[in-house]
C-alpha cells in the first residue's frame, strides 16, 4: 500500500464515498509490479450523483461568482499544489513510473502555472463592443459557462492533464466531473483533497472508474454541457459518436506521430540532444513526443551514428533514484503493446539498432529503442506507438520531407531542424500540426494554445483559446423604446 495516498475513494459534492458499486480496481506501481492502492470502480449511479452535485453546485452559486472569486480561488489551489509539490510528485511517480526528479523539476512547475495562468485569464474575459447595429436595438455579447464539464483525462501525465482542463473549465465559471485514467487516479485524488478546503462543494467532482460505464457514462449524461477527453484517436471517435445524441460540445486532444525533420545544414549536437530529450521524456508516452526522425540524405548516417550511442546510454532504472533518466512504461498492457509494435517492424524488415527489448524484471520496463523503418508505409511510423520507440528515415528532398512528414492521420506537433530561416518558415507553414517547433522539440508554455490538426483532435488546451473553449457566447438585444 503507498504510504503517500491517504484517500482512496471517489470525490463527489464535496465528500469522499466508495461509490454505490462494491468493486475495486488494483492500482499498480509499475517500476514493481505491486498493488498500490485500491480504488472504487464507478458505476453510472455515481456519474448521476456526480453530475447532479456538479449542477447544484453551478446552479447554487459558482455560476455566480465573479472573475475575482475564482481567480482568488484558483490561486489558492496553485499554492496548495505548490506546498504539497513532493507528495504529489511522489504519488505520481509510483503509480505512474515517473523518474522523481523529473516529475518534480518538469511537471509540478508547470503544473501550478497552470492554475496561475488560468487564475489571471479567469479576469481576462469579454466581448466585443455593445452597439446598435439595427435601428432602435441594443446588442451586447455575454460570454457565460457551459454549466457542467465532463474531464476525462488519459494515464500519462494524470496531474498536468487533469489541469490543463480543470484550469480552463473553473476559471470560465463551470463545474467539472473529473474521471483520470483507470490506472493512475491517484493524484486527481490528491488533487481533489487539496481542493476540498478552496472550492464550495460540487465544483470539483472526482470520480474514479472505467471508461466504460465511467467515461462513456458521462459523455452519454444529459445534465454535461461539454465533455473534453485526452486520450486516445479511437477514444475519442467514440466519444464524439456517443455526445452527438445530447448534442454536447466535445474537446479532444488525442494521440500523435510527430516528425521531427532534419536537413542538413541542422547542428546536429543540438538535434541529438533533443531527440534524446523529445523521444524517451515519459518513456516516449507523450504525445507530442520527437518519434519520427525524417533526416537529410547527407545528415542521415551521422545522425544514426552519434544518436544511436546516446539512447543506449539513457539511465532507466528506479524511478525514486536522483539520475535516473528513464522509468518503466506504466501497464504490463502497454509494454505488450510496445514490444508487439517493434517485434512487427522487424518482422517487416526494420533494423533496430539499439534496444528493442523488454529488460527483465519486476514491473513493465522496455529499452529505449532506435529502429530504423523498412519504408514510409511501415506500421511503426505511421502508428503511434506511445513508448521509448524512435524511428530514424532517410529523406532525399524537402518536398519528400514534407510529404512523410505530414503523411500520418495525426496532426499533434512537428518539428524541423535547418539553419537557414527561410526554409524553417515554409516548413513551418506547410506541416500540417498544431504546433510546429523550430530547431528545438516538446517545450510548451501555458501562454499558447496546444492541440492537434486532423485525427489528432480538436479543440485547444492551454491559453486563452483554450478558456473560449469552455465559454459559449450570447446575445442580448434590447429595444430602446
Ligand atoms: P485512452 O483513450 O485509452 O483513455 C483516456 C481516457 O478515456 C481514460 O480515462 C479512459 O478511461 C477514458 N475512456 C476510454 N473509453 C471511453 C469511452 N468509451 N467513453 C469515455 N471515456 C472513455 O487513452 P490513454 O491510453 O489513457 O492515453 C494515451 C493516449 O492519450 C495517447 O493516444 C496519447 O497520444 C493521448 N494523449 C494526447 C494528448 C494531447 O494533448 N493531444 C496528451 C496526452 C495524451
Amino acid at each position: 500500500m503507498s504510504t503517500t495516498l491517504r484517500r482512496q475513494e471517489m470525490f463527489i459534492g464535496g465528500d469522499w464515498t466508495p461509490g454505490a458499486g462494491s468493486e475495486t480496481q488494483e492500482i499498480v506501481n509499475p517500476a514493481t509490479g505491486k498493488v498500490i492502492a485500491h480504488v472504487p470502480k464507478g458505476t453510472d449511479e455515481d456519474v448521476n450523483r456526480a453530475v447532479a452535485a456538479a449542477r447544484k453546485a453551478f446552479d447554487g452559486g459558482w455560476s455566480d461568482t465573479t472573475p475575482r472569486e475564482r481567480s482568488e480561488r484558483m490561486l489558492k489551489l496553485a499554492d496548495a499544489i505548490e506546498a504539497n509539490a513532493d507528495e504529489l510528485a511522489q504519488i505520481e511517480s509510483e503509480n505512474v513510473g515517473k523518474p522523481l526528479a523529473v516529475m518534480k523539476s518538469e511537471e509540478i512547475p508547470p503544473t501550478v502555472d497552470c492554475f496561475r495562468f488560468f487564475a489571471g485569464a479567469a479576469r481576462t474575459l469579454e466581448g466585443r463592443a455593445t452597439g446598435e447595429y439595427m435601428q432602435g436595438f441594443t446588442s451586447m455579447l455575454r460570454r457565460e459557462a457551459i454549466g457542467v464539464v465532463g474531464s476525462i483525462a488519459p494515464w500519462n501525465y494524470p496531474l498536468m492533464m487533469a489541469t490543463w482542463k480543470l484550469g480552463p473549465a473553473l476559471a470560465a465559471g463551470n463545474t467539472v466531473v473529473l474521471k483520470p485514467s483507470e490506472w493512475t487516479p491517484l493524484t486527481a485524488l490528491k488533487l481533489a483533497e487539496l481542493a476540498a478546503d478552496i472550492f464550495p462543494p460540487g465544483v470539483l467532482n472526482v470520480i474514479t472508474g472505467d471508461g466504460e460505464p465511467v467515461g462513456a457514462g458521462i459523455v452519454r449524461h444529459p445534465g454535461v454541457g461539454m465533455v473534453s477527453l485526452t486520450g486516445d484517436v479511437a477514444t475519442g471517435k467514440e466519444i464524439a459518436r456517443n455526445a452527438a445524441s445530447t448534442l454536447k460540445r466535445v474537446h479532444l486532444e488525442l494521440g500523435g506521430k510527430a516528425p521531427v525533420v532534419v536537413f542538413d545544414d541542422a547542428d546536429l549536437e543540438k538535434v541529438v540532444e533533443w531527440i534524446k530529450i523529445g523521444g524517451y521524456f515519459n518513456a516516449g508516452q507523450d504525445c507530442t513526443a520527437a518519434t519520427r526522425v525524417i533526416a537529410g540524405p547527407h545528415i542521415h548516417e551521422k545522425l544514426l551514428g552519434d544518436l544511436v550511442p546516446v539512447v543506449s546510454h539513457i539511465r532507466v532504472g528506479d524511478p525514486l533514484a536522483e539520475d535516473t533518466e528513464m522509468g518503466p512504461l506504466v501497464t504490463e498492457e502497454q509494454l505488450t503493446r510496445v514490444s508487439a509494435f517493434v517485434d512487427r517492424a522487424r518482422k517487416a524488415g526494420a533494423q533496430v539498432l539499439t534496444g528493442g527489448a523488454r529488460i527483465k524484471k519486476a514491473g513493465s520496463w522496455y529499452e529505449p529503442t532506435v529502429v530504423v523503418p523498412p519504408g514510409p508505409d511501415a506500421e511503426i511510423v505511421n502508428k503511434e506507438v506511445f513508448g521509448p520507440v524512435v524511428t530514424v528515415q532517410r529523406f532525399s528532398d524537402e518536398e519528400q520531407a514534407l510529404q512523410w512528414a505530414n503523411g500520418v492521420e495525426y496532426g499533434l506537433a512537428a518539428s524541423v531542424w535547418t539553419r537557414d530561416l527561410g526554409r524553417a518558415l515554409r516548413m513551418a507553414r506547410k506541416l500540417q500540426f498544431g504546433t510546429v517547433w523550430i530547431n528545438t522539440h516538446i517545450p510548451l508554455v501555458n501562454e499558447m494554445p496546444h492541440g492537434g490538426y486532423k485525427q489528432s483532435g480538436y479543440g485547444k488546451d492551454m491559453s486563452v483559446y483554450s478558456l473560449e473553449e469552455y465559454t459559449q457566447i450570447k446575445h442580448v438585444m434590447a429595444s430602446l423604446d
